[in-house]
């Protein structure tokens, strides 16, 4: 994936239509995961649109482009040939239809409006290239100029020496010489003088313009490219060892789901969500994940992560973790794994190193706890997340007790 992103950095993309032809590229780069069931994929299609959506209301239109497209693609192209197609709900498909319906036309009005962006963008950086060049050929000519200037007051100053010492030398012969031709030459020198000053002046003044590379038509930002970050309240954690306490104390894990809302380009953190759950010494098992999503969706909340216990272990992602964490990450590229490690004192966020652990693990068939290869790391620190000490979180325990 970074690969391809560098090669786009590196490109001069300026033409309107190849942009758009990228960003579409870009989109229809959707691979369907047989081993993630397409119920799943159907949930994730509804959080984008609510994605993309949140994009267009903060005028993120290269983001919600590529959002609206990648839902056609997987909904109109991929997902019938999802092995367990014939698995999904009428409810679920019938939902889909009705989406799909209102995303086509959007996204082929934002790629007319995004046509006319990148086009007036281009025409824009064309404007100003030529600008920069009226003003290099006249920052030349004036040099010229100014060079042309000091050789006539050379030689206005020359002429004006030999006339004096012309005339020195006429009076000291004791010659009559007709004087009033002198004073003529030295004013003169005089005057050209202080028009040199001025030409200098002005050739001071018009400086080469600072290139503003903000001017050049950007290239793409979308999802994947760039890790937006993620805003955590720092009570998430707090809150989350509480409540998971109990569990803590009887060596039985505990997970939540983090959910939240784009915000001027930021993902904030707003609810953890606790499903019906079981968990043992070193795994979790939710249930009646349909809570979970209904709560969403009354709530306008898309999945940003997800956050459990270790009770007894350090704070790190084992096996099942990292392929629980890779479904999460597949939807969504910011998507964080946190581990709570009480015992230690430790607090680990994660995601899969997306130019090779994610990739690895999507494509590892093995299940259930299993050793994977130690020569690149599959997973990192996520350094896209951020944590606000004043940001609230509002805990949503959906267990049925
Ligand atoms: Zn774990
Ligand atoms: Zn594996």
């Amino acid at each position: 994936m970074s690969k391809t992103n560098q090669t786009w950095k590196e490109m001069d993309i300026t033409d309107p239509k190849e942009r758009i032809k990228a960003l579409t590229e870009h989109a229809s780069r959707v691979e369907i995961d047989p081993n993630i069931a397409p119920k799943r994929y159907y949930r994730t299609g509804v959080e984008m649109v609510r994605l993309a959506n949140m994009n267009m209301q903060y005028h993120y239109y290269e983001n919600a482009f590529t959002l609206y497209m990648k839902f056609i693609t997987l909904f109109v192209d991929k997902i019938q040939h999802h092995p367990q197609y014939d698995s999904v709900s009428a409810k679920d498909k019938a939902m889909n239809r009705d989406a799909l319906r209102i995303v086509i036309p959007k996204a082929e009005k934002l790629k007319k409006q995004l046509l006319e962006q990148y086009q007036a963008e281009l025409d824009k950086y064309l404007e100003d290239l030529k600008e920069k060049e009226r003003i290099e050929k006249e920052r030349l000519r004036q040099e010229e100029l100014q060079r042309q200037k000091e050789e006539e007051i050379r030689r206005n100053k020359m002429a004006a020496l030999a006339a004096v010492r012309a005339a020195k030398a006429a009076i000291n012969a004791n010659v009559l010489v007709e004087a009033k031709s002198l004073p003529s030459i030295a004013p003169k020198t005089v005057i050209s003088a202080t028009n040199d000053d001025k030409a200098l002046k002005i050739s001071k003044d018009i400086k080469t313009p600072t290139v503003d590379r903000s001017t050049k038509p950007s290239l793409l930002t979308s999802d994947g490219l760039s890790l937006r970050d993620v805003i955590l309240p720092t009570k998430l954690m707090h809150n989350f060892l509480t409540l998971a306490f109990h569990n803590t104390m009887s060596n039985k894990e505990t997970c939540g789901i983090l959910a939240g809302r784009l915000e001027r380009n930021k993902l904030m953190v707003t609810h953890l969500l606790i499903p019906e759950q079981t968990g043992t010494p070193d795994s979790c098992t939710t249930h009646n994940e349909e809570d979970i999503f209904d709560y969403q969706d009354q709530h306008n909340l898309i999945t940003l992560g997800w956050i459990h216990t270790h009770p007894t272990q350090t704070a790190f992602l084992s096996s099942v973790d990292l392929h629980t964490h890779c479904a999460y990450q597949l939807m969504m590229a910011e998507a964080i794994a946190i581990v709570c490690a009480p015992k230690y004192d430790e607090t680990g966020f994660f995601i899969l190193t997306p130019d090779y652990g994610l990739d690895f693990i999507a494509n590892c068939r093995e299940t259930g706890f299993h050793p994977h290869p130690s020569e690149s790391p599959l997973y990192m620190k996520a350094k896209h997340c951020k944590l606000d000490v004043t940001a609230l979180i509002e805990v949503v325990d959906l267990q049925r007790k």
